[in-house]
């Protein structure tokens, strides 16, 4: 097909939507290393994480050996609601770049939570409501998660508690309304309302919390009510799983007009777009059949890839979660209060952290003005206004497109826009009134947490 016959924006049938999630680690040669239990530092069983993740999931936490895993026809129903999602040329970009790269972009917010995390919330709450469970608990930052899964327990009529980073709970009312308005019950974190939100607080007063805080007091709750588990949005191998279907999707829709991108980037907080989007071209490339250069990108403020440790370490910062092996930031780092962007975990999947370490991706950090000022450009000739997290990856598709115009070569890049930024205009402003700084932490802001790493008997 004729180059210029490229719709603007491929959309696939509700037919194509895929029927069954890709499990990446099923072609990983060397798989990403198990979740440790913190006491005894042997991998934990699916006994031991079935007492705070939901039966199903711990299956295919730890399921590294089939490729496929059928999607629910329950979920696939719900996934119509608002899939499959537009896989769009930005031809306007192009224009404006001057560029003879051809960019496209998977665009995953167009749904009221705004953001690819709905295809992971309807999964996992479908899976505790199909073990008959009462509710869920969870923890959120700048809230998009808490709404995908506010809007997930609501249709299957699930309870959900949510403990929401203070800052974004004070920065973002609208989205903890949206939330509530789901029905789900929202507490700043860190409380008092949990043990370890207690000690936190003891510890550090007057704190803006973190997302490890927050994770800690969801899995508290969790684990001291009957009828409760604990999901988790990012990070874990089985929301890579469930993500899965953004890759799939852009790769069948890019297959009907033959095109095989030379670049693929995507945003990285706990991993799980990027992983989702990669998923099968990077199948591909571990079976030798194809290959991409696949980046991840993350705030220069919270650069766990390109300065952290991959080490074992805890997702929390209360340390009563599972080792997660991962480059780390440490389970105490907090980013900078003027960081706006999102993206903030200490931490980094263990598949992507795997794959990274075995180099079969890159990873480079930006710093915020730059993320904004790309966000501004794109929303002006593509009309979304992006969610910061997503404009990390727009400012490496623009630099990768811009570099294209040096060298004249037409390269394919495909980005993944994975949500909307509607709430996140505090951070808009600060950049429109010029307020916006970029704050990059020294080594010596990131010894304290890089030294304080779990030590792991036979990991050291
Ligand atoms: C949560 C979120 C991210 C980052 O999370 P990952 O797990 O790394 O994908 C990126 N973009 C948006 C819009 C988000 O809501």
């Amino acid at each position: 097909m004729s180059e210029n016959k490229i719709p603007y924006k491929i959309y696939l049938s509700e037919d194509e939507i895929p029927q069954a999630w890709y499990n990446l680690r099923a072609d990983m040669k060397v798989k990403p290393a198990p979740l440790l239990n913190p006491g005894t530092g042997k991998p934990l069983t699916a006994e031991e994480m079935s007492g705070i993740f939901c039966e199903e999931l711990v299956a295919q936490e730890l399921d590294n050996d089939t490729a496929f895993i059928p999607i629910p026809e329950e979920i696939r129903d719900f996934y119509k609601m608002y899939r499959p999602a537009p896989l769009v040329r930005a031809y306007c970009l192009e224009e404006a770049l001057g560029t003879p790269a051809k960019i496209y972009y998977k665009f995953e917010g167009n749904n009221t939570s705004g953001s690819h995390k709905l295809n992971s919330a309807i999964a996992q709450a479908y899976y505790a409501k199909k073990q008959g469970l009462k509710g869920v608990t969870t923890e959120t930052g700048a809230g998009q998660w808490g709404t995908a899964l506010s809007m997930a327990c609501a249709y299957l009529g699930l309870d959900c508690k949510v403990f929401m980073v203070k800052v974004s709970y004070e920065q973002k009312p609208f989205r903890r309304e949206v939330m509530r308005t789901y029905g789900a019950d929202v507490t700043p974190s860190p409380s008092t309302t949990t043990n370890v939100g207690r000690k936190i607080l003891e510890a550090h007063p007057g704190t803006t919390g973190s997302l490890g805080c927050a994770i800690s007091e969801a899995v508290e709750v969790a684990t001291s009510n009957p009828g409760y588990r604990y999901v988790l949005g990012s990070v874990l191998n089985q929301v890579l799983l469930h993500q899965s279907v953004i890759g799939l999707e852009a790769k069948a829709a890019l297959d009907k007009y033959g095109v095989k991108p030379d670049i693929i980037i995507g945003c990285a907080g706990g991993g799980s777009n990027l992983g989702g989007l990669i998923a099968p071209f990077m199948g591909e490339k571990l079976r030798g059949e194809k290959d991409y250069r696949i980046i991840a990108v993350e705030p220069a403020s919270c650069p766990s890839f390109t300065r952290g440790k991959f080490a074992y370490d805890f997702c929390d910062t209360g340390m009563i979660c599972p080792l997660a092996k991962m480059y780390t930031l440490g389970a105490g780092f907090i980013p900078s209060p003027n960081h706006a962007g999102g993206l903030r975990f200490h931490g980094m999947s263990s598949t992507l952290s795997q794959l990274y370490h075995d180099g079969y991706m890159e990873a480079t950090s930006v710093e915020q003005t730059a993320v904004f000022e790309a966000a501004e450009r794109f929303a002006r000739v593509e009309g979304i206004l992006p969610a910061p997290e997503s404009a990390h990856a727009i400012r490496v598709a623009i630099d990768e497109a811009l570099k294209c115009k040096e060298t004249g070569e037409e390269k394919t890049i495909l980005f993944g826009l994975t949500g909307t930024g509607y709430f996140d205009m505090v951070a808009y402003q600060k950049y429109n009134d010029g307020l916006m700084s970029d704050y990059i932490p020294t080594d010596e802001d990131l010894a304290a947490g890089l030294s304080a790493l779990p030590v792991v008997p036979g990991q050291e």
